[in-house]
């Protein structure tokens, strides 16, 4: 459908969808800070610890894209070397990104920022941010402080538009990783049926999905059901056809009450008429899918034309808006970077969804939010999608695509 788009045309379209108003289910925190913040935590760190390299000797970025290609490199060369997350630890694109967030300070402005550039620079009004509490305890912060200096930099956020008269809603998503001790996802499942605070929304189990099937944290799942804890499971992510865990990660995620399945891109090789397509039916349950995130491998999905949406569309499964999965860390040198107005542009342009299906898209997301979105939010948000973004899409595609 796209090749004869020239980049001032798709420049226009990105334009076009800028301006829609969207939500933001599936991002990481320390996949997700903005050049600017990394700059500023780096002074923060390097006053902590003289002693710390933080880039490579002799070389700092001069810009977002140039600190991008860098980790996108080292993330290269991580999934070429040893396609697996070493237990009790993370990826290195991801241990780099969390030096910086080891501080309260740290933590509040981030996501404020993070909250800050979605909306002022995309037009996000419902965001939920996820992250795993243990990954930011390396300088002595408990994980019940993390989780609260999120929250606060949340709720700074929310006061911060409501000040100036805008809505902007959502919450954190508290995240257990799977190359971690089975205990440890219990435990902090404990922890968050203690914790008291408006803006903790979900929990969710990241992380190296073909090495540590979900099956293994079954009793984390059922705690999390016991004490009423909604559930959004990062499932389906990694290819069904390299790991044979994979599909049975959605099936157990779905027996579990998981509301929300994080990719399930693996739902592809999954017949209408199978079992499991019957209970995501049946249990309502919303896919939360990445587009940029997914093809950074070509492992998992090879292009965005060969990405399953279209076909998720056609068999009715509930894609609850277009996200980002990791704002700095998607993408790589050669298909760029994920970013949640890019994310529409691909997938009306790369994978052929129509106008309507996006705006239908972002209602889904609206709907599957686990901070209940008022209608009225919903309402405003798709008149503006069928007054002005639809008919201006519509318009765009009369322009440069009618011959095609
Ligand atoms: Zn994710």
């Amino acid at each position: 459908m796209n090749q004869q788009v020239t980049a001032s045309q798709r420049q226009e379209l990105w334009d076009i969808f800028q301006k829609a108003p969207k939500p933001q289910l599936h991002l990481h925190l320390d996949g997700s800070l903005s050049f600017n913040f990394i700059m500023k935590a780096a002074k923060r760190l390097q006053s902590r610890k003289p002693e710390e390299e933080v880039f490579e000797k002799n070389w700092i970025p001069k810009n977002e894209e140039e600190l991008f290609l860098w980790l996108a490199k080292i993330t290269n060369e991580d999934v070429n070397s040893h396609f697996k997350a070493e237990e009790c630890d993370n990826w290195r694109a991801f241990n780099f990104c969390n030096k910086f967030l080891q501080t309260k300070e740290d933590l509040i402005e981030a996501t404020f920022d993070i909250m800050h550039r979605g909306h002022d620079e995309h037009n996000i009004n419902y965001l939920e941010i996820r992250f795993a509490p243990v990954l930011h305890t390396l300088e002595g912060l408990t994980e019940e402080e993390v989780i609260h200096a999120v929250g606060e930099g949340f709720e700074k956020g929310v006061q911060h538009w409501k000040d100036l008269g805008k809505h902007v809603d959502g919450g954190i998503i508290i995240c257990a990783l799977r190359s971690f001790p089975v205990s440890d996802a219990i435990n902090l499942v404990k922890k968050m049926s203690t914790i008291k605070h408006e803006r903790v929304l979900a929990f969710d189990i990241a992380g190296d999905e073909g090495n540590y099937p979900l099956r293994e944290f079954k009793e984390a799942l059922q705690l999390a059901n016991e004490c009423g804890i909604d559930m959004t499971l990062h499932a389906g992510e990694w290819s069904e056809k390299l790991h044979d865990s994979i599909i049975d990660n959605i099936k157990v995620a779905v027996h579990h009450g998981s509301k929300r399945i994080g990719h399930g891109v693996a739902l592809r090789s999954v017949d209408h008429t199978d079992e499991l397509m019957t209970h995501l039916q049946a249990k309502n349950v919303f896919v939360e899918v990445n587009l940029t995130s997914n093809v950074s491998d070509p492992r998992n999905v090879p292009s965005f034309e060969e990405h399953p949406l279209p076909s998720f569309l056609e068999r009715n499964i509930k894609v609850a808006g277009l996200n980002v999965d990791n704002w700095l860390l998607a993408g790589n040198k050669d298909i760029g970077r994920a970013e949640p107005t890019g994310e529409f542009v691909r997938a009306f342009l790369d994978c052929g969804v129509t106008s309507k299906q996006l705006s239908e898209i972002a209602k889904t997301g609206y709907i599957a939010g686990f901070r209940n979105v008022s209608e009225s939010i919903i309402k405003d948000a798709m008149e503006i999608w069928e007054s002005e973004i639809i008919p201006k899409i519509d318009g765009w595609k009369e322009k440069h695509l009618s011959q095609g």
